[in-house]
């Protein structure tokens, strides 16, 4: 059985009727990376001889496990606090910092089963679209190397795509989970805003950010959001009971679900083997019974610059606690504190994050507060508005998820501005707290994997995971692989 052929669930079902052990399961995921890895670089942290030893201790676990994941390897996003395993942001300043505790994700997938093969690269503190910001270099894209693999959850998709874990989780502020999962030809899902816990999550924009799973399809994604939902006592913007089981939700029935498609998301800026392949997922849930309607989504122009503020400012309170006095990485040589400050955040961040501290700080002082960040609250909560009026007229959005497949590497960064109009479809789902999933739609005429986006209204996520789940039935781009992606 090629093991890294398999869905996360068939795996768990495997490992559950006695047909793999978790330690062959682990096994196969390591003998993926250690083939793999060094042309992708999708890790920052491998740790290989935890897997084995947690492999081989859940083995006894396996006939009274509960969970469907149970023994499925998987992986974790840089940003992600893993008690006693280096948690870096993928940035210098946090140096070999190593949390002294897990965050909420991580303890609830332990109780789960999981087995984490390791912390995964990743743009610096989450700020990017492509990957390339990391301290540790740069992700390549497991269906051409010469390109990014997305960001800021680059590695995650990277991992998942190539077979190195079932499933990894990321984070999600603007885009990261889903933008990279597009690019990476993998699904992946943001909750809505509470669902998950934020607890051990390095913050990047505390209004924005949300952590959920990359994987291989919707099934997968619906178990996983099943074990990370729920009320935290430690993260007081979550919530509980929104959800019934989300995988046992998954019926494949979408008679007269309306899907509305925002007109505005079609036009100019969009590539055309892009549009076509998202315009043609409507066809297929057409055809299982739903109903297409178009409708006007009037606020586009407003969403990047209204989240590159937003954002920008929260990033700049929250980054000031690295200061090379409380965690990982100090300055070598400096005279007095105010210069241990200087030299630690000025060697210690690269120039993407520092770009966003200077803005988010300019946007936030005293004169400029109204102008700029004031005013942006104000543009998010009209953004809200619209999607409150769109959901009036149908129960899912569907819209691309960037605006072109994955560009080579080197390409972004050069012009930041470029870049972040790149993230004009996935940032106003933040904004306005929702879930958004991307998934597989096709390929482009260089062989590059293209994602569909569907959004949902507020706890939207059964409706959001089996539209997408019966997509799935009835295409089979999210089970293509890149070369080399089954190695193992
Ligand atoms: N590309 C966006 C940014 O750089 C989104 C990042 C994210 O979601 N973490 O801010």
């Amino acid at each position: 059985m090629k093991l890294t052929k398999l869905t996360a669930l068939e795996l768990g079902g495997a490992i559950k009727k006695g047909e793999v052990s978790v330690k062959e399961a682990a096994q196969a995921a390591l003998d993926a990376v250690s083939a793999q890895d060094k042309a992708l670089n999708a890790f920052i942290t491998v740790t290989a001889e935890r897997v084995l030893s947690r492999a081989e201790q859940l083995q006894a676990g396996v006939k009274d496990a509960q969970s469907p994941l149970y023994g499925v390897p998987m992986a974790i996003k840089d940003n992600i606090c893993t008690r006693g395993v280096k948690t870096s942001c993928a940035s210098k300043i946090l140096g070999d910092f190593a949390p002294p505790y897990d965050a909420a994700v991580v303890d609830k997938l332990a109780q789960a089963g999981a087995v984490s093969l390791g912390k995964l690269n990743m743009d610096e503190f989450a700020m990017g679209s492509t990957s390339e910001t990391s301290f540790y270099g740069p992700v390549k894209n497991p269906w051409d190397l010469e390109r990014v693999p997305g960001g800021s959850s680059g590695g995650a998709a990277a991992a998942v795509a190539a077979g190195m874990g079932w499933y990894a989780v990321g984070s999600d502020t603007g885009g990261s989970i889903r933008q990279p999962a597009s690019y990476c030809g993998v699904t992946g899902m943001k909750p809505t805003y509470g669902t998950v816990s934020r607890y051990g999550l390095i913050a990047y924009a505390s209004s924005l950010d949300q952590i959920g799973p990359l994987c291989r399809d919707a099934a997968d994604c619906a178990a996983i959001l099943d074990v990370l939902q729920g009320k935290d006592a430690k993260d007081g913007t979550t919530l509980d009971g929104q959800y019934g089981n989300l995988l046992a939700g998954l019926t494949g029935d979408v008679r007269g679900l309306k899907i509305g498609l925002p007109v505005d998301c079609f036009g100019d800026g969009l590539d055309g083997e892009v549009k076509a392949a998202v315009l043609a997922v409507a066809d297929v849930l057409k055809a299982r019974g739903a109903e297409i309607v178009e409708l006007s989504f009037p606020v586009m122009e407003y969403v990047v610059p209204a989240y590159y503020i937003i954002a920008a400012a929260e990033a700049s309170s929250n980054l000031s606690r690295f200061d090379g006095v409380k965690y990982g990485w100090r300055a070598e040589e400096y005279e007095g504190l105010a210069d241990l400050y200087r030299k630690t955040r000025t060697q210690g961040f690269g120039a993407e994050v520092k770009r966003r501290i200077l803005l988010g700080t300019f946007v936030l002082s005293s004169g400029y507060y109204d102008a700029y960040y004031k005013k942006a609250l104000q543009v998010k909560a009209v953004i809200k508005d619209a999607f409150d009026k769109a959901f009036g007229q149908c129960d899912l959005l569907l819209s691309p998820v960037a605006p072109t497949t994955a560009p080579r590497l080197g390409e972004s960064l050069s012009d930041p501005l470029q870049m972040y109009l790149s993230d004009v479809y996935t940032v106003s789902v933040n904004l306005a707290g929702l879930p958004g999933l991307s998934m597989p739609c096709g390929f482009d005429g260089k062989g590059l994997p293209i994602g569909a986006q569907l959004i949902g209204p507020h706890f939207g996520e059964g409706v959001l995971l089996n539209a997408a789940h019966t997509f799935q039935l009835d295409t089979d781009w999210h089970k293509r692989t890149p070369k080399g992606g089954d190695l193992a």
